[in-house]
């Protein structure tokens, strides 16, 4: 008997950072010397004090449904963070923690979407926006950005976007984002949420990066821009890259209470609430004060600088130096226009590489620009040291 699959189940297409990574790390289970670059976590461990409360959050037997917005200490914990962080008010009831960001986006999405609603969706953009939108029958509209204003998009480009769409409804806006590392400033984003209020769009802002910025620049948050643009704006953030925690799964967002409401019911008919034992361990990570998070991010700085130098050493590739995150970005457009081996995209560039070369990179097309590949710097130096190598002989075999 033939199954039919759902449409939405059949046109969904593999994450390609998830598959990538489970690719790499299948040939290194079978013994072959990948360099990974294509994970997007970071390759240190959950701080010991973490995984402590964790272990007593067992011991107590803390292990039964919540309720589904979260426990009220983490609730009120995430609120005090985004007080002290973000200068942002909220209150318990618009809070909701969900089991990754990943998880708390497309709640959101799913809260305010009706099927033919646009999203607007700056590119190169994360991997999982323009899937979660095509999920829910809703239409992801891409705004392609570039190294000319350092891949923002700009309220002039926004707001022409707008006026030619019949049903805008979301702007997802990831600074520092992923793949390039930009970070909005906060005149920049000023004029973008002046756009917003005129035209109603809901501001869906993922700060999941928040804490991973370089050379002394800071994150601002949208919704502290004024108050009448934090009632349009759904701020989402977790743990997982801040606090080297990415398989606790626990991820959050701070909004109007009515979206917040919609999402905890979706939450009560789809996952329930988040780990009990990970919504302790995230009440730690976020009360706790511990100098390893400034730690990791030093070592990110470092890891960047001479990645990115690197890469701008080889012929013909240019990198911007991403302002945050931990991913480089560069433009590879002219090995795939000049070479000998039929290579006509990053997916046959990223497969070369991974075959011939043994580094698993992420083909930029993914996120919506072909012309690029993303590296992961959240690995090793020693690893980033051998791999850029192994890059610059791959590109130079294809001439
Ligand atoms: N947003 C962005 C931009 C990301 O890169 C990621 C990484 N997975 C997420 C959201 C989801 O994070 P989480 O692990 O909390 O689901
Ligand atoms: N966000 C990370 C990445 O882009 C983790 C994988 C994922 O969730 O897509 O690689």
């Amino acid at each position: 008997m033939t199954i039919v699959l759902s449409h939405r189940a059949k046109a969904l297409k593999p994450s390609p950072t998830m598959t990538i990574s489970a690719l790499a790390t299948k040939m290194k289970a079978e013994g072959i010397d990948v360099i990974n670059f294509g994970v997007g976590e970071p390759d240190f461990n959950t701080p010991e004090y973490i995984r402590l409360a964790a272990k007593t959050a067992i011991d107590e037997n803390f292990t039964r449904y919540t309720s589904a917005l979260g426990i009220p200490e983490l609730r009120k914990a995430i609120a005090n963070k985004l007080l002290a962080d973000n200068q942002l008010s909220y209150k318990p009831n618009e809070i909701i923690v969900s089991p990754g960001a990943k998880a708390a986006i497309i709640n959101v999405l799913m809260a305010v979407c009706d099927p033919r609603d646009e999203v607007l969706i700056p590119t190169p953009y994360w991997v999982s926006y323009t899937s979660q939108v095509e999920m829910l029958d809703a239409i992801p509209v891409l705004m392609p950005t570039d190294v000319s204003t350092d891949f923002k998009i700009i309220a002039d480009q926004l707001e022409q976007a707008i006026r030619e769409l019949p049903n805008p409804k979301v702007l997802i806006l990831n600074s520092p984002s992923n793949p390039t590392g930009a970070v909005y400033s906060r005149t920049e984003l000023e004029q973008i949420a002046a756009v917003c209020l005129k035209h109603r769009i809901v501001i869906i802002s993922d700060e999941i990066y928040e804490k991973l910025i370089y050379d002394g620049d800071v994150h601002h948050s949208i919704a502290a821009i004024s108050d009448e643009v934090k009632a349009l704006t759904v701020v989402i953030n977790g743990i997982s890259k801040a606090y080297a925690m990415t398989g606790w799964r626990l991820g959050y967002a701070a909004g109007p209470a009515e979206i917040i409401a919609s999402a905890a019911r979706i939450q009560e008919h789809t996952t329930s609430c988040v780990n009990s034992i990970a919504q302790k361990a995230a009440l730690c990570a976020l009360t706790i004060q511990s100098d390893e998070m400034e730690m990791m991010r030093k070592e990110f700085g470092k890891r960047r600088n001479y990645l990115v130098g690197e890469l701008n050493k080889i012929e013909q590739i240019h990198c911007t130096l991403p302002g945050g995150a931990f991913y480089a970005f560069p433009n590879v457009s002219y090995y795939l226009e000049n070479n000998r081996k039929n290579i006509h995209n990053s997916i046959e560039l990223c497969q070369f590489l991974l075959q011939e070369f043994k580094i698993a990179l992420v083909p930029g097309s993914g996120f919506g620009a072909d012309n690029y590949v993303r590296f992961s710097y959240a690995t090793s130096m020693k690893n980033i040291v051998e791999g850029v190598h192994r890059f610059s002989d791959g590109l130079k075999a294809i001439l």
